[in-house]
């Protein structure tokens, strides 16, 4: 079976949260498995790099959430993506074939198996309903002020929140998480993916060196006692073929051991503005780059 990882999830965390008349923020992932007869536990001893189990015994189904981390938001997004298994289509029959009875989750957003990630949207979309959070991004301010008020709102953590801040968002805007001199993972706003003249932030490339978030995990106890700092950096830092001012925000993970970059402008210069810088660059570039370039343009 096909698995699309957004907009069956959104469904049917929309259609979840109906069912149990959910219409305010915080969204509780704990009452709603109670509500189901899911039994919950905490676990100190599970793997490192999984979040989480989903497990069923017959047809008693029930979720530990690893207690490694101590945020509220990282246990509330676990519990809410074990959910996604217990309620979207496909899934308990997938994970539970062959006398399965226990299936482990990963953690940290960066998954390639689709149930994984089905879930992990399913739990965005139901921990930060569309409407509610749209609703609440209204007066949450910008950037990364934006995004600590919204994870305070919803129980989320930064990271979960910031990437849900930036699908959504309507201004340029980018959410990268990274450590040392490697970006894991970052995603864009659409209003920064659609233009033409930016290539997208790649996940697994490096950090410009000059770039302030490099110098920021240069020191670790930045990251260790999630330090926060906001500045200015150069749009070319981040993106080819970019040129103007963004906003870096910067804030440590603390105990995660990552750091979260937020890049965001009210407006950026007219994308006509870079075409001959982009043109020129271009030139230089091998046949199967340029191809690369054009075909990435045009996704
Ligand atoms: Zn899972």
């Amino acid at each position: 079976m096909a698995i699309d990882d957004g907009w069956k999830a959104e469904v049917r965390a929309a259609e979840v949260l109906k069912q149990f008349q959910i219409t305010d923020l915080p969204v509780d992932p704990f009452a709603i498995a109670r509500e189901r007869s899911i039994e919950l536990q905490e676990n100190p001893s599970l793997a490192s790099g999984v979040s989480g189990c989903l497990m069923k015994v017959g047809d008693v189904f029930g979720i530990m959430y690893s207690s490694k981390f101590s945020s509220e938001g990282f246990k509330r997004f676990t519990v809410a993506h074990e959910l996604g298994h217990y309620f979207l289509d496909g899934h308990v029959q997938h994970l539970f074939t062959g006398g399965q009875y226990l299936h482990q989750s990963e953690s940290g957003f960066m998954s390639k198996n689709p149930y994984e990630r089905e879930a992990d949207a399913f739990a965005a979309a139901m921990l930060m309903p569309k409407a509610l959070f749209r609703a609440a991004s209204a007066k949450a301010g910008d950037g990364l002020d934006a995004i600590t008020y919204l994870a305070e709102t919803c129980g989320t953590s930064l990271t979960a929140t910031s990437i849900r801040y930036a699908k959504l968002s309507d201004s340029p805007l980018a959410v990268v998480c990274s450590s040392g001199d490697k970006n894991h993972f970052a995603v864009m706003s659409e209003p920064l993916r659609a233009r033409p003249d930016l290539t997208w932030i790649r996940k697994g490339t490096g950090l410009s060196a000059q770039c302030p978030t490099a110098k920021f995990n240069r020191d670790t106890s930045n990251v260790l006692n999630a330090r926060r700092e906001s500045s200015t950096a150069n749009l070319g830092d981040w993106f080819t073929g970019g040129d103007g001012d963004v906003n870096e925000e910067i804030v440590g993970l603390g105990e995660y051991g990552r750091t979260l970059t937020v890049l965001w402008a009210d407006d950026l210069p007219d994308p006509a503005e870079n075409e001959d810088a982009l043109e020129n660059e271009d030139e230089m570039l091998l046949p199967s780059e340029r191809f690369y370039r054009k075909s990435r343009y045009e996704m």
